[in-house]
């Protein structure tokens, strides 16, 4: 299962993390919802594969740590995702789908 691109019509913000929204539902430590709003990285979906991470060329993923979530013990956190040129790597590099990308949600929280 890929990322809701229409997460922001289909979930609300919960809380804030480093500077950025966390879209719900949220119940620790087995779902941690959605990470970002521009650049928006499924955080249940997330393996910590680690391409996004590795390729994108203004680094705005940083490592989080999920202790205890079903899918990977850490996350790429969109922890700069003011940075991000909207250069769509990392939506292709992702093996998951967890992460997607639109310039037209920046700002907007
Ligand atoms: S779209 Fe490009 S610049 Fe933006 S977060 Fe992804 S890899 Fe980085």
């Amino acid at each position: 299962m890929a990322i809701d691109p229409e997460f922001e019509q289909n979930r609300e913000t919960v809380d804030e993390h480093e500077g950025h929204d966390v879209w719900g539902p949220v119940d620790e430590p087995e779902e941690l919802g959605i990470h970002g709003t521009h650049v928006a990285v499924d955080f249940d979906i997330c393996i910590a594969d680690g391409a996004c991470l590795e390729d994108c060329p203004v680094d705005v993923f940083e490592w989080v740590d999920s202790p205890d979530h079903p899918e990977s013990e850490i996350k790429a956190d969109p922890t700069h995702e003011a940075q991000c040129i909207d250069c769509m790597l990392c939506v292709d590099v992702c093996p998951v789908d967890a992460i997607d990308v639109d310039a037209g949600r920046a700002g907007r929280t």
